[in-house]
């Protein structure tokens, strides 16, 4: 591992790291830089989300680049709007005392204020591709001249469908430029992209996600469909400080479980792309302000975002890939603290969960969810600690002559009693949550079931199979290790063939006489 110093840094840009806080190069950091800074060809660079990217281009650009030259020196593009603000501020932030200007541009401001920068002469614009179009077009912005092209976010923009507009900007750069891309996941069309469009390039990556493995602790939780909800708010509720992003699959899934949360009581945003870009920057605001502790959203939606110190990202649905699980939890475990990741999956998700775990060569281990008492108790807990910090600090002088009166005439146990009931009522009610049934699953994703007949009912392999054959019209193939004991029986099948059985038998037990449920965990 490098430090800063050694990777050919100026003074200046030295104190401005040291000033951030930034105490050693990221992987990506240490690989970028001096590749950048010294070689010259043009870079592929790849690494998870939240791996300090933007810096990995942003310092070296800022080192080379010329004060005071007459034209754009820099064009770095970006798929969002947040991004074009986020990363302009980022490298804003590093320049230090070099006389560089930095605008970003991007759709839905006025143009006028960007004409107006613009006109004043800037050395590294960050923007979306539409409205760098936009700007070409009205000969607002020349690219002709610049030495560096950024493609950030390469994947993103090209999930957005940027393709054109950028291929559209590339035509009007010079040819002598280098060219910069950074992406989280490297998709085919991205290397395609590079072979087309790209001189001679190094690729520089940094793989098997070191943040996630290490910092960020990766657990899943089996629930059905109908249970996720309630299971989603016992995850919140035993939390001392959550402060957490939850993927959903839909747009529409994301607005359900915001609503629903809020219904509930909890301050929760929903973000996703039917969301007008000013209520989204407002939105996110909000949750860096951490006046909203919950934020749902979408893959799209929330990719690239960077908030400091998220505790929990939850996958309430799974992920469509590898690439997107490793991306989604790369939100949180950031820069040194730790995060949890949860993941809910269904019974029948079990194989993709196992293939996205194999893939994305990290460890997700199972977990139970949280019982009621166990988050009454920790809330109690809560309280009471902060009932103590409020006594240790601002007790107001009317609350306490209150306080006096109703002493004089009741038992302070009393008092005290009914002042907590009335403000925590419902809170530490174990009956405002839900039941939540945890299913048996065994590790190659079938059920164990058990059958309240054996030998002494006369059944036999071949019975308890036709029985399942016929009544449930499951292939025999699916059937697997019957076990037929005196009094009773085991079979195991696939988890949706298992549903079957079990909704059959629930409905039709008493015509057959068998009954079937799932087998308690540990019998094989
Ligand atoms: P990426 O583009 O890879 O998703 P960002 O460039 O947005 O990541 O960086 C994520 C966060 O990490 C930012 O808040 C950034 O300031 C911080 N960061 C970047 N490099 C370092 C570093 N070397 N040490 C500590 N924090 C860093
Ligand atoms: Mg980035």
């Amino acid at each position: 591992m490098k430090s800063f110093e050694q990777l050919g840094l100026s003074e200046e840009v030295l104190k401005v790291l040291k000033h951030k806080g930034f105490e050693e190069p990221t992987p990506i950091q240490e690989k970028t830089i001096p590749a950048i800074l010294t070689g010259d060809k043009d870079i592929v660079g790849q690494a998870q989300t939240g791996t300090g990217k933007t810096a990995a281009f942003g310092l070296p650009i800022i080192e080379l680049l010329q004060e005071k030259a007459k034209n754009v020196q820099a064009l770095v593009l970006v798929p969002t709007r947040e991004l074009a603000i986020q990363v302009a501020e980022e490298i804003y932030s590093l320049k230090g005392k070099k006389n560089l200007s930095i605008v970003p541009i991007y759709g839905g401001q006025a143009i006028d204020l960007q004409l107006r920068k613009l006109r004043k002469g800037v050395d590294i614009v960050v923007g979306t591709p539409g409205r760098i179009i936009d700007h070409l077009k009205r000969r607002t912005l020349k690219v002709d001249n610049i030495s560096h092209l950024v493609l950030d976010e390469a994947d993103e923009m090209l999930n957005m469908g940027f393709l054109e507009d950028v291929e559209e900007i590339l035509k009007q750069t010079s040819s002598e430029k280098r060219t910069l891309l950074f992406s989280a996941t490297m998709p085919p069309e991205i290397l395609k992209i590079s072979k087309k469009y790209m001189g001679e390039y190094e690729v520089l990556k940094v793989t098997s996600g070191q943040l996630t493995t290490s910092q960020t602790d990766q657990i899943y939780f089996e629930v059905g469909v109908t249970d996720k909800f309630e299971a989603l708010c016992r995850i919140i509720d035993i939390e001392e400080g959550f402060f957490g992003l939850i993927f959903c699959r839909t747009k529409i899934d994301v607005d359900h479980v915001a609503s629903h949360l809020t219904e509930r009581g909890y301050d929760a945003d929903a973000l996703h792309g039917d969301i007008s870009q000013n209520l989204r920057e407002k939105i996110l605001n909000r949750f860096k302000k951490r006046s909203v502790n919950i934020l749902v959203a979408t893959d799209v939606a929330a990719r690239g975002i960077d908030v400091k110190d998220i505790t929990h990202v939850i996958n309430y649905a799974l992920p469509q890939d590898p690439e997107a699980y490793v991306h989604r939890i790369g939100r949180t475990g950031r820069a040194g603290k730790e995060g949890i990741a949860i993941t809910f999956i269904t019974p029948s998700e079990y194989r993709k969960l196992q293939s996205i775990k194999r893939r994305a060569k990290t460890d997700i281990r199972k977990a139970k969810l949280p019982k009621v008492k166990e988050i009454i108790t920790s809330k109690k807990q809560r309280i009471k600690v902060n009932l103590e910090e409020i006594i240790q600090s601002n007790l107001k002088n009317e609350y306490l002559e209150m306080s006096k009166d109703l002493l004089l005439k009741n038992d302070p146990e009393h008092v005290l009693a009914a002042l907590l009931q009335q403000s925590f009522a419902g809170e530490l009610d174990e009956e405002s949550y839900a039941q939540i049934k945890e299913g048996v699953v065994d590790s190659k994703g079938k059920t164990r079931l058990f059958v309240g007949q054996g030998k002494e009912n006369g059944l036999t392999n071949k019975k308890l199979a036709d029985i399942i054959k016929d009544k449930c019209r499951i292939s025999n193939d699916k059937i697997r290790d019957i076990q037929i004991l005196d009094r009773f029986s085991f079979v195991t099948l696939p988890f949706h063939e298992a549903e079957t059985v079990l909704s059959y038998f629930k409905t039709k037990k008493r015509s057959s006489g068998i009954y079937i449920t799932k087998a308690k965990k540990g019998k094989k």
